[in-house]
């Protein structure tokens, strides 16, 4: 899967994108349309998954170096202790837009809360 998207162009430089925190795996920058106050988007630079789904055993170092990037950028968005939700869409019903792995950090509010099933 080396699909070209939005966020590999992102990766590539060929799109702008308001730069948080870079590093030789991810990459993390401001969602261009917010749902909080503050809402990150976290991806890996490699655009070989295009959803959770995808994630086989040799990318768990990959994804542990995310989640660990996701804890740092956090911090340096000043929400450590706030707060935040971290959510990944994976597929049709949950509406994912873009088929490059990525996780979105939401904070700098209080939250609605997370219905399990939430249809809104
Ligand atoms: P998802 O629905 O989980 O695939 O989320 C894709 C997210 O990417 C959405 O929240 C969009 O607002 C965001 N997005 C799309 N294009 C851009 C872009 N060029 N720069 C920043 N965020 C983007």
């Amino acid at each position: 899967m080396t699909k070209e998207t939005i966020f590999s162009k992102i990766v590539a430089g060929e799109i702008p994108c308001n730069k948080i925190y870079e590093d030789d795996l991810v990459l993390a920058f401001y969602d261009i349309n917010p749902d909080a106050k503050i809402h990150a988007l976290v991806i890996p630079k490699s655009n070989h998954l295009e959803r959770l789904s995808d994630l086989e055993n040799s990318d768990a170092e990959l994804i542990g170096h995310m989640m660990i990037s996701i804890a740092k950028i956090a911090k340096k968005l000043g929400i450590d202790k706030t707060g935040y939700r971290v959510i990944t869409n994976s597929g049709d019903d949950a509406h994912q837009e873009v088929e490059h792995l990525h996780f979105h950090i939401l904070g700098g509010e209080t939250l609605g809360k997370l219905n399990a099933n939430n249809k809104g």
